[in-house]
């Protein structure tokens, strides 16, 4: 089998053929840096590793673009208003840069632990201005935008006129209307649904820059266009982000590339489903949004205890990306079990010594044809849960033969050698899971745990001076211990 992948745009799984044989052209939307990334983001950026290190493991030349978005990403939907990250400065008297400083540090920190590779290129929507620039001006000559007081402001039904606007959702025009508000008399542009490319700086603007239209800032959906194209040339292999991008910030994208180049940006557009909070989607504005952090200390008041990086992305494997994905503390629980029990027996696996005996045909077949299947489910749009629900079909065939119920010599030397390379690439390089942090990880909850109890009663008893030597030695070490406004206590390692 080939690979094949499910292309939102078709509405189909498709056999992947890159443009250039051995190569792939990747893009993926990356975190808008004015807070902390919650679980849901990580969801995605996890998911879109797994397949850059498919694609490797496929033996391809894999440039994998995944940008920072610092500038341009407004508070609403609407084209007005500040900035997020001018906002956020705004309230905290810093610079907006410091914003985006303190959140890519953590973001990388964040993907990080939970051990995805780093992409080819992170390029920023702030060091790339000149480019976006570039290619608003073309798509102005072009005939597809327009200028309206120093904002300009894509046409979309001249676009539509001539291609179809909603092609990634397959909705029309009408359709898409429906959902919006009429202009007000105050609007400055054209169509309900024409956004900005371009967006004109009022003098207190923390964020802006000298363009053809005077002071501004670029519109939010230019500056993946922008360095999708710079990186990765006008069409490329895959797209990527999440679901919600679809309908408005990758049609937005499609929409200004043909405008500009005349061509559809991307082969493939791949798109994550979400990661929910009892059956709603988890998000920053909605308030229900996990932070990485609280689940690796336990501070969440939906979490019975700390979890480690290595069982949050297990049991986001265990479910496809395509999926919906409903977060809870007995997921986790059940996962954090189901980790130990794989990795216990791949650790058993790794240290067997084969010597030959009688074969059991039934058993070697069985093996043989779950191990097959990392590759052939891999290959059916990257069905990690597929992989891992053969592997738990492995996991007894191992465990008989470490407790001595069946000889190693029931399946043959070819299959017990694949057996151990598949599991190991599949595991470690395909999955990226480490073994050793997840004991790291979980010591140290445990004794933060103690810790933290052995304070709390002293706390009790009065006895201040215990209390604070407790805090003050691990703040001396670098692990930092707050008392939450609610009673409960966090920790970080800062
Ligand atoms: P943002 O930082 O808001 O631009 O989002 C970064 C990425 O996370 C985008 O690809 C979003 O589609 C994705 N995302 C946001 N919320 C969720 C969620 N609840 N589950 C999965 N992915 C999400
Ligand atoms: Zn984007």
């Amino acid at each position: 089998m080939a690979l094949e992948i499910y292309n939102t745009l078709t509405r189909k799984k498709e056999l992947f053929t890159p443009l250039e044989p051995g190569y792939v052209g990747m893009y993926v939307c990356g975190p808008t840096v004015y807070s902390d990334v919650h679980l849901g983001n990580c969801r995605t950026f996890i998911s879109f590793d797994i397949i850059y290190r498919y694609l490797k493991y496929l033996n391809y030349k894999v440039r994998y673009v995944r940008n920072i978005t610092d500038a341009g990403h407004l508070e609403g939907d609407r084209d007005e208003g500040d900035d997020k990250f001018s906002k956020m400065a705004r309230a905290q008297k810093i610079e907006p840069m410091e914003i985006v400083q303190r959140y890519t540090l953590g973001f990388r920190d964040v993907m990080q632990l939970f051990n995805t590779l780093p992409p080819s290129i992170e390029p920023t929507a702030t060091g790339h201005i000149s480019e976006q620039i570039a290619m608003t001006q073309t798509i102005i000559d072009n005939g597809y935008a327009y200028e309206k007081n120093g904002t300009i402001y894509f046409d979309v039904e001249k676009y539509n006129a001539e291609k179809p606007y909603g092609i990634l959702t397959n909705r029309k025009l009408e359709d898409l209307l429906e959902g919006t508000r009429d202009l007000d008399g105050q609007d400055e542009k054209k169509g309900r649904l024409d956004f900005a490319l371009w967006i004109k700086a009022k003098p207190e603007h923390l964020m802006q820059w000298p363009s053809p239209w005077g002071m501004g800032f670029p519109g939010w959906h230019i500056e993946c266009s922008a360095m999708s194209s710079k990186y990765l040339g006008k069409q490329f292999d895959l797209h990527g982000g999440g679901m919600d991008l679809a309908a408005t910030h990758h049609t937005n994208e499609i929409a200004q590339n043909e405008a500009c180049f005349h061509k559809s940006p991307a082969q493939i557009w791949m798109h994550t489903n979400m990661l929910t909070v009892n059956g709603t989607r988890m998000s920053k504005s909605l308030g229900n949004g996990f932070l990485p952090h609280e689940l690796f200390t336990g501070a969440h008041a939906l979490l019975d205890k700390a979890y480690s990086p290595m069982t949050v992305k297990f049991f986001m494997l265990q479910t496809h990306y395509r999926s919906t994905l409903d977060f809870s503390n007995d997921a986790l629980q059940a996962s954090e079990k189901g980790l130990k029990r794989l990795w216990e027996a791949y650790e058993n696996l790794q240290k067997m010594q084969y010597t030959l005996g009688e074969i059991n045909v039934e058993i070697e077949e069985k093996t043989a044809t779950l191990i097959h299947g990392f590759d052939e489910s891999m290959d059916d749009d990257f069905n990690t849960a597929k992989v891992l629900a053969n592997m738990f079909e492995i996991v007894p065939i191992i465990n008989s033969i470490k407790d001595g119920l069946m000889p190693i010599g029931s399946i043959s030397q070819n299959t017990f050698a694949l057996l151990q390379t598949k599991m190991k690439s599949y595991l470690e390089d395909v999955f990226g899971l480490i073994p050793a942090q997840e004991s790291n990880n979980n010591n140290l909850a445990n004794v933060m745990e103690l810790l933290i109890d052995i304070r709390k009663e002293a706390k009790l008893k009065k006895d201040f001076a215990t209390s604070d030597k407790i805090r003050n030695q691990l703040s001396n070490i670098g692990i930092v211990v707050k008392d939450e406004k609610d009673g409960s206590v966090s920790w970080n390692i800062g």
